[in-house]
C-alpha cells in the first residue's frame, strides 16, 4: 500500500515511520511511505506557503495554491490514492476507518500548520479526518497515527508479531486482559484458567472478560457490538449481580 504525506516538516515523520514494525514493512515492500515537503510547490523567492487571513485576525493561514499544485502532482502519480485532510474539524478517526482506509490502494495525507487551511483547500480532498476533540500544532502526528493504525492491518505487516483480530475494537469490544511471565508479581497471580491448558475454557473466560471490561469502561460500545445470545445472557447476569452488589453496599 502506498502512503504519501504532504507536510512542511517531513523530518518530524522520519523516526516513527522507519522504526519497528512500520520500518520492517517498508523494508519488505509491504508498504511504501513517501514524505513530500509542501515548500517544493511554493513559488517566489521566499517559497511562501502561508499568508495573513482575509478579514484580519491572529496567525497565518495555509495558502491554497501550493497545496493544489502539490496534490495535482501527487494525484497524477497516484490516481487511485484517496486524499485525507488532517483537521480537528473532520470526522473522528475510529478503528472502522482504519479498516476502510486499509482497503484503498493508497492514501495521501495533507498536514496543516498555523491557523489551518484556506477554506478552498477543502475542495481538493476526499475527506477530512480528526484524531479527536483537541487541537494539535500540526497534522503530522495525526497523519502518523492514522497511517500506523491503517498500515498494521495490511496483510503481512504484523507478521508473526501478532494478529489484529483480537485487538480492542476489531470485534466492537475492548480486548481481554493479557498476562505473561512471571506467574506471580507482588502478590498478583495470573488467573488460574490461563494456565489450565483448556482452550475452550480459556476462550470463554476471555470473551467474558471482554464483555465485563467493555461494560465497565466503554458501555456505549455494547450498543453496536455484534453480540451472541450467550454474550447477552452473560451481560444480563453481570448487570444483575452489579446491581445486587450496589444495593447491598447501600444497605437497601
Ligand atoms: N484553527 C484550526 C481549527 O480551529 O480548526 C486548527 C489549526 S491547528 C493549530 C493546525 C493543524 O494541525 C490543522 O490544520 C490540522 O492539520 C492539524 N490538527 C490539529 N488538531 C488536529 C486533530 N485533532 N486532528 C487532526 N489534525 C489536527
Amino acid at each position: 500500500m502506498q502512503f504519501d504525506i504532504l507536510t512542511l516538516f517531513p523530518a518530524m515523520l522520519e523516526g516513527p515511520l522507519t522504526a519497528s514494525i512500520l520500518g520492517k514493512a517498508v523494508d519488505k515492500g509491504l508498504i511504501s511511505v513517501d514524505l513530500h515537503n509542501l515548500r517544493d510547490w511554493a513559488e517566489g523567492k521566499h517559497l511562501v506557503t502561508d499568508d495573513t487571513p482575509y478579514g484580519g485576525g491572529d496567525g497565518m493561514v495555509m495558502k491554497v495554491d501550493p497545496v493544489a499544485r502539490a496534490l495535482a502532482d501527487l494525484k497524477g502519480k497516484r490516481p487511485q490514492s484517496r486524499i485525507l485532510l488532517m483537521s480537528p474539524q473532520g470526522k473522528t478517526f475510529q478503528q472502522a476507518d482504519a479498516e476502510r482506509l486499509g482497503r484503498e490502494s493508497g492514501l495521501i495525507f495533507v498536514c496543516g500548520r498555523y491557523e489551518g487551511y484556506d477554506e478552498r483547500v477543502r475542495s481538493l480532498v476526499d475527506e477530512e479526518i480528526s484524531l479527536g476533540d483537541y487541537v494539535l500544532t500540526g497534522g503530522e502526528l495525526a497523519a502518523a497515527t492514522i497511517l500506523d493504525a491503517t498500515a498494521r492491518l495490511v496483510p503481512g505487516v504484523l507478521g508473526a508479531v501478532g494478529s489484529a483480530l483480537n485487538d480492542s475494537f476489531s470485534d466492537g469490544l475492548l480486548e481481554y486482559p493479557q498476562y505473561t511471565r512471571p506467574a506471580e508479581f507482588n502478590g498478583m497471580c495470573v488467573p488460574a484458567v490461563l494456565v489450565s491448558g483448556n482452550h475452550q475454557v480459556i476462550a470463554t473466560w476471555r470473551r467474558h472478560e471482554q464483555l465485563r471490561r467493555t461494560l465497565a469502561r466503554r458501555p456505549e460500545l455494547l450498543e453496536t457490538a455484534p453480540l451472541t445470545k450467550a454474550d447477552r445472557l452473560f451481560l444480563e447476569e453481570l448487570r444483575a449481580s452489579l446491581k445486587k452488589t450496589t444495593s447491598e453496599d447501600q444497605g437497601t
